[in-house]
């Protein structure tokens, strides 16, 4: 069998996985600023590190994951300056700028961010490390930093001093000369444009420190939570593509220069953007998309997993509403192609071997899901016995994670149920609400809860 081939941005080859300890996957994933509701493009991201995940299980790693909560800090622009986002929250919100808000205005998208992890069928992280829990290990590392000189104090807060490490940089992709285009803006203070705030002063907020009251800078959140529960060195690192080359550059540089292991991470794996219009999705494009809009319109949030599970990660993906009803569609076609095989199933099925060992080839090249699910297709126009199909979407979808044994199992009720529930989704058609409502509690009346899931999907639960 061949091993997990990886594409790693520190090579920009793809590489053979070789863990730092056997059968065992460290990885850490930048998670969320919970200043507002994540967009569905923050998502992709969390997506991919899912995905990573479930094939490394699948292949009977055991994994241990690290997401961050990015809660407090420095948290602007790459180029150290503008409006902290928290701040930004809290006047948004009309309320005074203290600490206490800050952290409790972050609980409120903290909590939104895990329901959408949940709602998307995200396995929960191991460890969820929120910054303002982790301040004095960025301390600890600013310290260190500082011994062995690779710092300086300016104005505005203590730098990290680029030039002090010769292989700075090492995943590419700053633009250093070119002011224009580089995303780092000069700071006349600064000895290079590249330099970088760990810790930034704050005379009204923050937390003491050996240099003065303030936050830290963002980069350096990352490295302290990665080191308390990682260590040193660990194996995996991802992220969005837009985070490659000024933070995740920054955060190699803090990290091997205070604790002199090298390399900080193995292999750094960048998921590329969702696209919308034309543009990366952002906040600041105006493209706000969140899980909730997705399901305001009808959706469910798996419809949204399925399409991403149809491009590679790393390719760009561009998001129009036509390209989700489309994976609606092509979802839906599959959990009702297997509950009608399903319910032919009189036997215990077997997996089919030869699809296995197709998918795990599949997902061994670079987590290549695109060609996965086109296993699961090819899998399921075979002539093979409906139960041996059925068990064997049933395993895909360990890695696939688009709800097929829920969908099943929720239709292991008495016909009648399913009858009344057949006869809602007609009544919801014709917006004929009273009689949609009294379905319900027909329903409910057999002990059930039915779920909406689309316009024409329903699932149900026990009451
Ligand atoms: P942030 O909260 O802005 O730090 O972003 C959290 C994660 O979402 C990071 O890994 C970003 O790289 C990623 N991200 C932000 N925008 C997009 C997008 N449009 N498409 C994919 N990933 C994104
Ligand atoms: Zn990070």
């Amino acid at each position: 069998m061949t091993s997990m081939q990886l594409y790693n941005s520190l090579s920009k080859t793809k590489e053979n996985f070789v863990s730092r300890t056997m059968n065992k996957v460290s990885m850490y994933h930048c998670g969320p600023t919970v200043y507002d509701h994540v967009h569905i493009g923050n998502l992709r991201s969390f997506m991919m590190a899912d995905f990573i995940r479930r094939s490394f299980e699948y292949l009977d790693y055991k994994v241990t994951q690290v997401m961050n909560i990015t809660d407090v800090g420095h948290l602007v622009s790459d180029g150290d300056d503008g409006d902290d986002k928290m701040t930004k929250a809290l006047k948004r919100g009309g309320r005074e700028i203290t600490l206490e808000n800050m952290i409790d205005i972050a609980s409120i998208y903290e909590a939104s961010f895990k329901n959408d992890l949940d709602k998307l069928n995200i396995l929960t992280p191991h460890h969820m490390p929120k910054a303002s829990d982790h301040i004095m290990e960025d301390i600890a590392i600013i310290s260190s930093l500082e011994e062995k000189g690779f710092t300086y104090v300016i104005s505005d807060g203590v730098y990290f001093d680029t030039d002090k490490m010769p292989d700075y940089g090492k995943l590419g992709g700053l633009n250093l000369d070119d002011e224009t285009e580089s995303r780092i803006k000069k700071n006349n203070e600064k000895k290079n444009p590249a330099d970088f705030a760990l810790w930034k002063f704050d005379e009204k907020l923050g937390w003491d420190s050996p240099w003065g009251q303030g936050f830290p800078g963002w980069h350096i959140e990352c490295s302290g939570m990665a080191q308390k529960y990682l260590g040193n060195q660990f194996d995996i690192h991802t992220g969005g593509a837009d985070l490659k080359s000024v933070h995740h550059n920054n955060e190699i540089a803090q990290s091997e220069c205070s604790t002199g292991c090298s390399p900080y991470v193995k292999y750094w794996m960048h998921g590329e953007m969702l696209n919308f219009g034309g543009a990366k999705l952002s906040k600041s494009t105006g493209g706000n998309i969140t899980l909730g809009s997705v399901e305001e319109k009808g959706f469910h949030p798996l419809d949204y997993r399925y399409l991403a599970l149809q491009t590679h990660y790393r390719s760009p993906m561009n998001f129009t509403w036509e390209v989700l009803e489309a994976a609606h569609n092509g979802r839906k076609k599959i959990l009702n192609e297997l509950l009608s095989l399903s319910q032919k199933n009189q036997h215990q099925g077997v997996v089919l071997g030869e699809y296995e060992n197709q998918f795990k080839e599949r997902i061994q090249d670079d987590i290549n899901f695109p060609q996965a699910l086109s296993i699961l297709h090819n899998m399921l126009k075979s002539e093979n016995k409906a139960e041996d199909k059925v068990v064997t979407a049933i395993l895909f979808d360990e890695v696939f994670g688009i709800g097929i044994e829920e969908y099943l199992k929720s239709f292991a009720v008495p016909n009648e149920v399913v009858e009344l529930a057949k006869k809602r989704i007609i009544a919801r058609k014709e917006k004929n609400w009273s009689e949609a409502d009294r379905l319900r509690d027909a329903i409910a009346e057999y002990g059930f809860d039915i779920k909406d899931e689309g316009t024409d999907i329903f699932s149900f639960s026990k009451k």
